[in-house]
């Protein structure tokens, strides 16, 4: 019995450090088969935008019983002391202290420890940004080896790429839908409707014929409203993976968000 368990789980094992190493290579995909039931693999298996493998987590699936057998047998080493990481992702060895290369299967939430909601918390994403760009600086490591300013560079770039991503409602939301398995480019308009258009015409020329910073204003305030209520429907449509529905709210978010800007550029002009 625990043999055969045992195999299971070299197995498992064997997979992750396959999928963890061969990931940036172009093409590289995994089958399909591996996730379990309900999870659709994205489209856009790039080194763009790692998306979490919750099929091949380090925890076993009830059918391998006992679970805490596997639980802790499974992790990724460190590259240069092979002794076991504690955390995914795990930035530095606690052992040897050496920095360890992207895991391509993390997400953008896990790498910058948020929770997996759109109304995410902004000052701890902010925090954790500070203090992971502080630790992986590329700077720190320029009396390193070659292998750990490498690892240094390509690690700080992933921690900007995804505090970018997560700090704006908009790229997050998109990246939400990414994970989920759809792909949509930010260019891209869609889900807006005729009245819908007309409503934001409307609102657009009333900005351009906005005569006092007080008339200004008041649209800047109303478009924070609008933004907030869109902010909590996005939020309810993700939850319930109404992926549909969340698309088309952010495609209005956009527009929103435009004319927040617009209004400050108005703003800026009676300055
Ligand atoms: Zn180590």
């Amino acid at each position: 019995m625990l043999n055969s368990l045992r195999v299971v789980c070299s197995a498992r094992a064997a997979l992750v450090r396959t999928s963890r190493l061969s990931a940036a290579l172009p093409g590289h995909s995994l089958s399909s088969s591996l996730l379990p039931r309900g999870d659709t693999w994205p489209c856009s298996m790039d080194t763009r935008a790692p998306v979490k493998d919750r099929g091949l987590s380090y925890h076993t699936s009830p059918s391998h019983s006992p679970r805490s057998f596997c639980t802790g047998q499974v992790h990724l080493s460190c590259w240069r002391c092979q002794q076991p990481l504690d955390k995914t992702p795990a930035f530095f060895c606690l052992s040897c202290e050496a920095v360890q290369p992207p895991e391509q299967e993390v997400s953008y939430f896990e790498i910058m420890a948020c929770d997996h909601t759109f109304t995410l918390d902004a000052h701890k994403l902010q925090r954790r940004y500070l203090q992971l760009q502080r630790a992986l600086h590329p700077d720190n490591f320029g009396q390193k080896s070659v292998t750990e300013q490498e690892f240094s560079e390509s690690q700080s770039a992933l921690v900007n790429k995804a505090y970018t991503t997560l700090l704006k409602p908009l790229s997050r939301g998109l990246y939400m839908l990414e994970l989920q398995g759809m792909r949509i480019e930010e260019g891209t308009d869609s889900g807006a409707d005729t009245e819908f258009l007309l409503e934001l015409m409307e609102i657009n020329e009333a900005v351009d014929e906005a005569r006092t910073p007080e008339e200004a204003n008041q649209i800047g305030q109303d478009t924070k409203g609008k933004l907030a209520d869109l902010t909590e429907r996005i939020d309810a449509a993700l939850r319930e993976a109404e992926l549909q529905t969340a698309r088309a709210l952010l495609a209005q978010m956009k527009y929103h968000a435009n004319i927040e800007e617009k209004v400050k550029e108005k703003l800026r002009e009676f300055m």
